[in-house]
């Protein structure tokens, strides 16, 4: 059986889809070696991999000044966080963890981009690309132009193109375009979602295989009073903003002023390293705030879900017919909530061109009607059956398994020699 390498982004959105996949993987039989920070220790482990770690900030991405997610208003500054932020600071570590070893193949997250092939280049392996948001139809920089001579991102082009330059001088490996950095590379592309939902998939070869959400039971969730739920209001609505954009306090007091008085239970997911304190006397009576909620389970109580439209948060929904109300923030975020709006499955709105007065109004409108008009609820049932009839992790393990199948095979006058 195989030895695979997976090196995946420190961060829970990018951690949780590959891990169904890993599991099954040992399943069957292969043996990995799942390349990580000590945050995802006991997630990780739980697969059965084996888990190598190297030091890394824990909750990076709300606080690296390279990392934190900004309001992108050009896709260079997308690609330059990739390279300074990640491929910079995680490549040299991953080589250093595996040192001296071999493996058979490697399975990348896609927001190492470039980084991957690195990685693959230098242990001399076939890769993967776990694709943990929606695929790249053109790579990030594709068709920008430098905007005519906007001396900004002529800046940024630059330090891109020389950050590039110093880490293919490091690894000696070709520097890459721009557009080079960002493209799914691997002999296959596994992406998290469904034919269905992925934005323009008739354009993506078959080397990309749509398998639907990761759905696996999290044994380290904590737990949540269930019980609680029903015993005041018939409905329940989840809100949640993610694992990195949910410090907003003034978001979520905006929430406690514009549903306090809805017959509604609310639960809201603040955050594992959210200071709450501020507004801990302000909590509503119909609202239970918990610094991390068992998600998978409480989408399954849920009749409408607020989210920040982060790939995975919105997949798990879907999976469970969950509609949604969006407030998408950055990344991906706009992409994903303009495509569920598109499909009628939610309503998305524009935090940023809104007062806080409007975001209420707005966002009380827009959950009345989301929890009163049968529509979104049946879109994202349609959405959802696509989720759930794509395959999974057992799928996505097939597919990888399959195409190294014969990898250590070669052909001896029509014989085939493994
Ligand atoms: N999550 C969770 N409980 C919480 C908050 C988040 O289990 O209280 C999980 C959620 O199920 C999802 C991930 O964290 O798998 C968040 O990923 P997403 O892509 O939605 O957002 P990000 O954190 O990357 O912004």
């Amino acid at each position: 059986m195989a030895r695979v390498l997976v090196v995946i982004t420190p961060a829970e959105g990018h951690v949780n889809p590959s891990l169904g996949l890993v599991k099954q993987l040992m399943e069957n039989g292969e043996e990995v070696v799942y390349v990580c920070t000590e945050e995802y220790r006991s997630r990780i482990e739980q697969t059965g991999a084996e888990l190598r770690t190297y030091p890394f900030p824990e909750d990076a991405f709300s606080h690296d000044p390279e990392l934190k997610p900004a309001e992108y208003k050009h896709p260079y500054q997308f690609v330059y966080m990739m390279v300074g932020g990640i491929i910079r600071k995680i490549v040299p570590e991953v080589l250093r963890v595996t040192a001296n070893e071999t493996f058979d193949y490697l399975i990348f997250d896609s927001l190492m981009g470039w980084g991957g092939t690195i990685i693959a280049e230098k242990l001399g392996i076939p890769a993967v690309c776990s694709i943990a948001s929606f695929a790249f139809v053109e790579p990030l920089g594709t068709d920008q132009g430098l905007d005519g001579n906007r001396a900004d991102v002529q800046k940024l082009y630059e330090a891109t193109m020389k950050l590039t330059r110093q880490l293919s001088d490091e690894f000696q490996v070709r520097a890459p375009a721009m557009n080079e950095i960002s493209k799914h590379a691997g002999r296959l592309k596994l992406v998290y979602t469904s034919r269905y939902f992925q934005p323009q998939a008739e354009k993506l070869d078959d080397s990309f295989i749509f398998v639907g959400p990761s759905i696996v039971p999290r044994k380290d969730a904590p737990s949540f009073p269930f019980e609680q739920l029903r015993a005041r209001h018939h409905r329940t609505v989840y809100i949640a903003m993610g694992t990195i954009l949910n410090k907003d306090l003034d978001f979520y007091k905006l929430c406690f002023d514009a549903f306090q008085d809805l017959p509604v239970t609310f639960v809201l997911s603040s955050g594992k390293y959210t200071d709450m304190k501020p507004l801990e006397d302000r909590i509503p009576a119909n609202f239970i705030v918990k610094s991390y909620v068992p998600q998978l389970e409480m989408l399954q109580h849920a009749d409408a879900f607020i989210t920040h439209a982060g790939m995975n948060s919105t997949s798990e929904a879907l999976y469970y017919n969950v509609p949604l109300v969006m407030i998408p923030l950055t990344s991906d975020q706009p992409l994903v909530a303009k495509r569920v709006e598109e499909l009628g499955a939610g309503i998305a709105l524009d935090k940023n061109n809104l007062t806080p007065a409007a975001l209420r109004a707005a966002l009380r409108a827009a959950l009345e009607e989301v929890l009163s008009n049968p529509a979104y609820k049946q879109q994202a049932h349609v959405i959802g059956e696509s989720l759930r009839q794509a395959g999974g992790y057992k799928r996505a393990a097939d597919a990888v398994m399959n195409e190294f199948a014969n990898m250590n095979s070669f052909n001896v006058g029509g014989f085939t020699i493994s």
